[in-house]
C-alpha cells in the first residue's frame, strides 16, 4: 500500500491507457471492416457485370449459331445453282442475282441498245440485269417460263 491517491492515479493512467489502446484497436477494426465492405461491394458489382456479360455472350452465341445455319443453307443452295441467260437459277426455276447470288429479283424494264426489254432488278444494283440468249436479250418472264418448264 503506497500513498492512496497514487494508486488512483495509476488506475487512471491504466484505464486511460487501455481505453486509448482499445480505441485504436476499435478504429483499426472499423477500418478493416470498411475495407472489407468496400471489397465485398466491388466484388458484387463485378459479379453482376459478369452475369450480364455472360447473358449477352449466350445471346450472341445463339444469334451466331442461327447465322451459321442460315449461311450454311445459303451456301448449299448457291452450290446447286446453274448459270443460264447470264443469271443463276436453282432446281425449282427460281432466279438469283448474277452479282450477289440472292433470290427475290423483280422484273423491270431495261434498255438494250435501242430496244426495251424486261430485265431483272436486284437490290444490290441500280440498274436491272438484262438476260441474254445467244447474244440477244431475252425477256425475263420468258426466260423464267422456260426455266420452269425445264424442271
Ligand atoms: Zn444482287
Amino acid at each position: 500500500m503506497g500513498i492512496p491517491f497514487l494508486g488512483e492515479i495509476e488506475k487512471l493512467i491504466n484505464e486511460h491507457g487501455s481505453s486509448k489502446i482499445l480505441q485504436e484497436r476499435i478504429a483499426l477494426a472499423n477500418d478493416q471492416y470498411a475495407a472489407l465492405e468496400k471489397e465485398l461491394s466491388a466484388s458484387k458489382t463485378r459479379e453482376a457485370q459478369f452475369e450480364t456479360e455472360n447473358l449477352r455472350l449466350k445471346l450472341d452465341n445463339e444469334q451466331l449459331k442461327t447465322q451459321v445455319r442460315e449461311l450454311h443453307d445459303q451456301i448449299h443452295e448457291i452450290n446447286l445453282l446453274t448459270v443460264k441467260y447470264g443469271v443463276y437459277w436453282d432446281k425449282d426455276g427460281n432466279v438469283y442475282c448474277p452479282k450477289c447470288k440472292t433470290p427475290g429479283l423483280k422484273v423491270a424494264w431495261a434498255t438494250y441498245v435501242r430496244q426495251q426489254v424486261h430485265g431483272l432488278k436486284c437490290t444490290c444494283s441500280d440498274s436491272p440485269f438484262i438476260l441474254m440468249e445467244n447474244g440477244e436479250p431475252i425477256h425475263a418472264q420468258e426466260a423464267m417460263k422456260l426455266m420452269a418448264q425445264q424442271r
